[in-house]
């Protein structure tokens, strides 16, 4: 017969067992869920771009330089493809077919960079520079990304290097960015570059405390301002709900900004959404609204 004392000891040991498994348990689940990548990114730029969050953006952007619609025109969608870059030319030939103007934001310094953006242009679709900026993802925004950390000479560098990379470029917007797009001087230094380029700016607004669009507008760059992320979940039906977001957003207001990304699921759904949306909306390129007023 153990002692009590013998006793305490043992119920001690099996509590503390006990705790050790519940903990062992706990951490391995909380790992597994955490680290599983989402299916079909690309290595680490797709991954950081879908965690570069928050999507909802309740602080108001500056108004866009968007020009008032004329009387007779429907509402109107300006649509943009990100991640240009890396996935093939099949891929990019495919988005093309798509029977409306976008704009095709391009990634530089990647296998396809510079084969996109001359597909794109050969279809007639607008050109932009997709613009790798730090995020408060872990997650890395790509070779000679802007970063926090870069000095004013360095930054400027980085841009110019950025929007040689890329042919046919008439506008640009951020890939990632919740970091750098916060802060006012660097996005000073960012988009005098732009200016200097004379093409327009759109802030894809990947945090809340974006002042992207803020500086632009001081800047008199013409700019705008991202509404709605159409792909953040890449499931047909959490596509459609974005994009009836969006066209209400047409509706009420003129005109929207939609931004959807390379993915295989955007494009199928695009190719069912779009035929239906041409009855109501009209798609226009961001060029037109920005550049050419
Ligand atoms: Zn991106």
């Amino acid at each position: 017969m153990p002692s009590s004392r013998s006793f305490f000891v043992l119920t001690s040991i099996r509590i503390w067992l006990a705790a050790l498994v519940i903990v062992l348990i706990g951490s391995f689940f909380y790992f597994r869920v955490t680290s599983i990548a989402p299916p079909q990114s690309p290595p680490a730029l797709l991954k950081s771009k879908v965690k570069d969050v928050p999507r909802a953006s309740p602080i108001k952007p500056p108004s866009s330089t968007l020009s008032s619609r004329p009387r007779t025109d429907r509402p109107r969608v300006i649509l943009i493809i990100d991640d240009f870059g890396y996935v093939n030319t099949d891929i990019v030939e495919a988005f093309c077919r798509l029977p409306v103007p976008f704009a095709g934001a391009v990634l530089p310094y990647q296998p396809e960079s510079r084969s996109s953006a001359e597909r794109l242009k050969q279809n007639k679709k607008d050109v932009m520079l997709h613009l790798p900026m730090e995020g408060r993802a872990l997650a890395n925004p790509g070779p000679d990304a802007l970063l926090d950390s870069l000095t004013e000479q360095e930054m400027i560098r980085r841009v110019r290097k950025a929007l040689q990379a890329v042919p046919h470029v008439v506008g640009a917007n951020n890939h990632m960015g919740s970091v750098v797009t916060s802060d006012r001087v660097k996005m000073n230094w960012i988009l005098q570059e732009i200016k200097a380029q004379r093409i327009f700016f759109i802030d894809s607004r990947t945090a809340v405390t974006t002042v992207a669009a803020e500086v632009a507008e001081k800047l008199q760059i013409p700019q705008a301002s991202r509404h709605v992320f159409l792909d953040d979940v890449k499931e047909f039906k959490a596509i459609e709900i974005q994009w009836k977001r969006g066209l209400k957003i047409a509706k009420q207001q003129g005109q929207v900004i939609i931004i959807g990304h390379v993915y295989p699921e955007t494009l199928n759904a695009l190719q069912r959404l779009i035929p239906v949306a041409t009855k109501e909306v009209e798609f226009i390129l961001p060029s037109k609204v920005l550049l050419e007023n």
